[in-house]
């Protein structure tokens, strides 16, 4: 049956038989929040705190950083809330975490490697979450970007604890994260795909750069086999942890019907592409999804994987 379209989200991720997908948004702040709450997102899959503080010289007081987020969760009482730590570095440079005369800032001390360089800043904002957190009801979730091992997901998994903060998790946007998704999974409780910086290290192209653009696909093989291994991952653990995807892939309508059938749990997304996703998502059902997910899987490129997954799906004609 073909789905109704949807002009405004109605709140409800699911897909044609009903598995829910739930649909949540990207958020720079408190204001993003109050937008992407009124856009229907089910809650926050990334809030980018880096935003919250770009080109300051000097680390945030803490009362800065609790006001900042305390006026995420509020605008999402009650709903989940995922917070990235500080992603300095490479495209988002703060003057008080990164060396801006690094010879190849993405592969450099960008994410969580700043705790590294700058040892207190992850502790003091990982304090700030919490009392953040304090007195709402948001399910308050914490992760860390650019991890590459296992021992660094172990380590900020024990951060969060000793913070108070209990459902620690790890983007997972570098290759090796993906590859060893298992044992991650095994320190902490979810994982969230990065698809902008996966396609970038998977494909070594650059993410600002236009000449690579076609490179920088999440469509490309390479890419979607890392999604799927990612996903396999939590299955092998046991426990069958949660997935979610954040980058821009989850965005595209047809990507994100092959994001549910490679298993994902969840997509955040700019708030503008929610009703095209959740309508597209409405139109097949779990097996469908998985099928195109084998099709996409199966294709020798990124264009034949996005041109045979768009032709099965007939909405979007
Ligand atoms: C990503 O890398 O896909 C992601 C969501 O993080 P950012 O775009 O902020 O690097
Ligand atoms: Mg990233």
């Amino acid at each position: 049956a073909a789905a109704a379209t949807l002009t405004v989200f109605d709140g409800d991720g699911r897909l044609a038989d009903g598995h829910r997908v739930p649909l949540l948004a990207n958020v720079g702040g408190a204001k993003d929040a109050v937008a992407a709450a009124a856009a229907g997102a089910q809650g926050v899959g990334l809030l980018r705190t880096e935003f919250c503080f770009l080109g300051r010289d000097l680390e945030p007081s803490a009362e800065d950083q609790i006001a900042a987020y305390r006026g995420v969760f509020e605008a999402f009482a009650g709903k989940k809330v995922v917070v990235r730590t500080l992603d300095a570095g490479a495209d988002k440079p703060l003057p008080f975490l990164t060396d801006a005369s690094e010879p190849n800032p993405a592969l450099g001390v960008r994410g969580y490697r700043t705790d590294w360089t700058s040892p207190g800043v992850l502790e003091r904002q990982l304090a700030a979450i919490a009392a953040a957190a304090e007195g709402t009801t948001a399910d308050v979730w914490v992760m860390a970007p650019m991890i590459a091992t296992v021992d660094e997901a172990a380590h900020f998994a024990a951060m969060c604890s000793a913070a108070g903060l209990t459902t620690p998790g790890v983007m997972v946007e570098v290759p090796s994260a993906a590859l060893t998704s298992a044992s991650i999974l095994g320190e902490v409780a979810f994982a969230s795909l990065g698809t902008n910086d996966l396609t970038q290290y998977a494909m070594a192209a650059d993410r600002q750069l236009g000449p690579l653009a076609a490179l920088n696909s999440p469509w490309q093989p390479a890419v979607l086999m890392l999604i799927g291994l990612t996903v396999a991952g939590s299955v092998a653990e046991g426990n069958g942890k949660p997935v979610g995807v954040c980058g821009e892939a989850a965005a595209d309508p047809a990507l994100a019907v092959v994001l549910a059938g490679l298993g994902v749990s969840t997509l955040s997304m700019t708030p503008r592409a929610l009703a095209a996703v959740a309508t597209v998502l409405r139109s097949v059902s779990l097996d469908e999804a998985k099928e195109l997910a084998r099709l996409a899987l199966a294709a020798p490129s990124a264009t034949q994987a996005r041109a045979q997954v768009r032709a099965g799906l007939p909405i979007l004609d």
